[in-house]
């Protein structure tokens, strides 16, 4: 495999601008790969948001004019390294298209969505014409979920002609639809010029992620049971057809997690710190911390705990259900998330009549979120679609046993342990509350048999959940397309 000179361009990048886990791709994944030898370069619009404070010899690299709404649009280039890391991050910018807090607009109704469309449609025409300008030169350009996907089709209207193109999908659901002749009046264009630019959605908009599919070199999503899942009208939001007739598919390369950070052997936020070896009384030593700190006696059951966005795409309205089933057995329940004020609520009403032994905790935190991690038994994430899933790798981490649904990036990841010797959790089929409840019964059975959850908890915390093995699978993706067979 030769090494490769990569430009991820993205909305999003971590530690500098987050909405959501986009941001812990680009900022994880590029490092990842050049400790295997790669260069890697970002490219991300120069925000209102970003603090300029964190950006070391911030330098103006380059500036170019960028045929715009009808008008050259001066377009400059600055060149940092994204913080903590050894990457270069190109920050691009232009009068007026960056400024303000929000990233996109999401909470703006109908002006925010227009808004959103322009912003990363500029962004997008403008990294077509910058990537060569950059005086270093790519050999493939990665871009990232509809914000970016337009560059693939863009490209062949700019000279020179450009490197091939990857496209990841973290999102399906977010597509970028708009007017084409709209669009196309923003870029100056009459929407003839190439063929790559001939694609309409099943609404008949232009759909800036289906020009990704139809026209990027290759494109993956974030797990391979999700990229064949997206290939079928229930998963697919529409696009199951263009993702279907893409002559090589869609592939899947699952996330990692930043296992350095997140290891119970030396995290310094959870009470106690354990091994594999320790897991049992390091475990035990965290529940009591964790219990104590919501006001909860210690019972002599699991407990399960449940982290995420309180959203239906989560499955979280599944688990009032089995709240009864939980406390009936000795067990407990503790879930850390926001979201859906309606299922937020839900979830509040159903633990109230067992308040002695659940709590609900409605807001995001990272430092509880650990110890919730750190001390429970078993982590509830009964997802409707999960793209990969970050939170059951975690969990896997601190040696506490998934209880899943089996799919996306969750069907990857986790073994049941009813199924399989080398079972790591429990996953179950139809997303139904009595299936959850069913699964949770099994999980309270399974808490009785010490050595089944000792073994089970051995084997979840050997997993390898690094960046290292994504970026392996990534580097194969990049020099498929850089050297096509
Ligand atoms: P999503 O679809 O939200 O990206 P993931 O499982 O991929 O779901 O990632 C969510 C991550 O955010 C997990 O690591 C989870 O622990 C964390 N998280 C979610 N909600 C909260 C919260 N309320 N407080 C702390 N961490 C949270």
């Amino acid at each position: 495999m030769s090494a490769q000179r990569i430009l991820f361009i993205a909305s999003e990048a971590a530690p500098l601008i987050k909405v959501g886990g986009l941001a812990d791709v680009v900022g994880a994944l590029p490092s990842a790969l050049m400790e295997l030898g790669d260069e890697v370069r970002i490219l991300i619009p120069k925000y209102g948001a970003i603090d300029t404070r964190l950006l070391t010899d911030l330098k103006q690299v380059g500036n170019l004019a960028v045929p715009w709404q009808g008008q050259l649009v001066s377009v400059s280039l600055e060149l940092s390294r994204l913080p903590g890391t050894a990457v270069p991050l190109y920050l691009l910018d232009a009068p007026g298209m960056f400024v303000g807090n929000a990233i996109y607009y999401e909470h703006g109704g109908p002006g925010g969505m227009r808004l959103a469309q322009e912003r990363y449609l500029f962004f997008s025409w403008a990294a077509s014409h910058a990537w060569s300008q950059l005086g270093w030169s790519p050999t493939v350009l990665h871009c990232h979920d509809w914000h970016t996907a337009a560059i693939p089709a863009l490209l062949s209207l700019v000279p020179p002609a450009a490197p091939p193109t990857v496209l990841t999908i973290h999102n399906l659901e977010g597509q970028g639809k708009w007017s084409a002749a709209e669009v196309f009046s923003w870029l100056g264009l009459a929407g003839n010029e190439t063929a790559s630019l001939k694609y309409r959605d099943g609404s008949g908009d232009l759909n800036l992620l289906q020009l990704g599919i139809r026209n990027a070199a290759a494109v993956n999503t974030v797990s391979p049971n999700y990229a064949q899942e997206i290939l079928t009208p229930e998963y697919g939001a529409g696009l199951s057809a263009d993702c279907a007739a893409r002559p090589g598919g869609v592939t899947g390369i699952l996330n990692g997690i930043d296992v350095r950070s997140f290891d119970p052997s030396s995290d310094i936020r959870i009470s106690a710190r354990y091994s594999s070896d320790t897991a049992a009384v390091g475990k035990l030593a965290n529940k009591r911390a964790l219990l104590s700190e919501l006001g909860l006696p210690l019972a002599d059951g699991p407990l399960f705990g449940l982290i995420g966005r309180l959203t239906s795409q989560k499955g979280v309205d599944l688990l009032p259900a089995s709240v009864p089933a939980i406390v009936q057995a000795g067990g407990q329940l503790v879930v850390l998330g926001s979201g859906v004020p309606e299922i937020e609520q839900l979830t509040i009403a159903a633990i109230k009549p067992y308040a002695r032994h659940c709590r609900v905790i409605v807001k995001f935190d990272a430092r509880l979120a650990r110890c919730i991690y750190a001390a429970s038994d078993f982590f509830l994430m009964p997802s409707r679609f999960e793209p990969c899933g970050l939170g059951q790798m975690v969990a896997m981490r601190y040696g506490t046993l998934p209880i899943v649904r089996d799919t996306g990036g969750l069907h990857d990841t986790v073994r049941d342990l009813r199924k399989y010797r080398a079972g790591t959790g429990l996953v179950f089929g139809p997303a139904t509350a009595t299936a959850l409840t069913a699964t949770v019964r099994d999980a309270l059975r399974i808490y009785r048999q010490p050595d089944t959850m000792n073994s089970a908890r051995q084997r979840a915390m050997s997993g390898d959940f690094s960046w290292r093995r994504s970026a392996r699978a990534y580097q194969r993706l990049y020099d498929h397309v850089a050297h096509p067979h």
